[in-house]
């Protein structure tokens, strides 16, 4: 596997290998099993597979956890080798952002930024558009993986890409989760195990709700409610929102169709968890 610790040496191997296509898969490092199915993916779809490596700062608003995000190099470069790998590369901020960042060139997406995530993170859509479009310019891949555990985050990078022609097939990939349900995540680290075991509950309750669809009710306020009443037992647990929405367009919908998905985000303790479950039972993993 190499590693490629700037332009340079990216250049350079991309030069190497110029007729082959390219996936890249974009993450913050802290890598799970999530991670590395989507290296998976993309090794059964392009020649050459590049992780990077980037724990981006546009994207954490102030006070929230970019100095605590954990950072666990060494074992990440292990993981990847043993996934197989083609090369990762571990930008610099300075690669990355050449001048000082609240001078730099900003990427945003209006509406869609603003629902879901972005009401509660408003600088956080700007601030991954932001690095991924760089990195997209960066490493010119043919293909880039992204998980659907962030799905507003894939709906938002595929309209950049149709807004601004870039010629890149978005790929997203299932939610990998723990055995209880707990959708993975390099925040669960916060969590204790036995937190960790309670944060289950976000997979039963959005399963309930699908449940309860599957016996024929369709009425989203009702199966949020329901969802709701499931989370309100944990006084630990905060929610954020939840949301029953349209997996294409992301609209709100009074009623479920047939590309209905729920969307939760909770802070437990101060860790925040998002997760998101199709109604649609050819859609669901675990
Ligand atoms: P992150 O390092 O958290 O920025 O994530 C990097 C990529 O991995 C993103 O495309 C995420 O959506 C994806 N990802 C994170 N967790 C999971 C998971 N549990 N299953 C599948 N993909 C995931």
């Amino acid at each position: 596997m190499k590693i490629l610790r700037n332009i340079e040496e990216l250049n350079s191997y991309k030069k190497n290998n110029n007729k082959k296509t390219v996936g890249l898969i974009p993450t913050m490092g802290a890598l799970h099993d999530g991670h590395l199915s989507l290296l998976q993916a993309s090794k059964n779809k392009s020649d050459i597979s590049i992780v990077s490596i980037f724990v981006n700062p546009t994207q954490f608003a102030p006070g929230e956890d970019f100095d605590s995000y954990p950072r666990q190099i060494e074992l990440d470069l292990e993981k990847l080798r043993l996934s197989n790998a083609d090369a990762v590369y571990l930008p610099q901020q300075n690669e990355i952002y050449p001048r000082p960042i609240t001078l730099s060139t900003k990427i945003s997406l209006p509406r869609v930024s603003k629902i879901l995530c972005g009401k509660s993170r408003p600088h956080f859509f700007s601030g991954v558009l932001s690095v991924v479009l760089r990195l997209f310019n960066l490493v010119k891949p043919d293909f880039a993986f992204f998980g659907e555990k962030d799905f507003q985050q894939v709906h938002i990078i595929r309209t950049m890409v149709i807004d601004l022609h870039l010629n890149i097939d978005i790929i997203s990939c299932p939610i990998y989760r723990e055995k209880n349900g707990l959708a993975m995540s390099s925040r669960n680290k916060y969590l204790s195990n036995t937190e960790k075991d309670v944060a289950g509950i976000l997979f039963k309750a959005m399963s309930e709700a699908v449940n309860l669809y599957s016996y024929g009710e369709k009425n989203c306020h009702s199966l949020i409610q329901t969802t709701k009443n499931i989370l309100s037992k944990n006084p630990k647990i905060k929610i954020d929102y939840i949301d029953i929405r349209d997996s294409i367009s992301l609209k709100k919908l009074p009623t479920i169709n047939n590309n209905s998905r729920i969307f939760i985000a909770v802070f437990y303790g101060r860790t925040r968890l998002i997760d998101n479950l199709s109604f649609s039972t050819s859609s669901q993993n675990l």
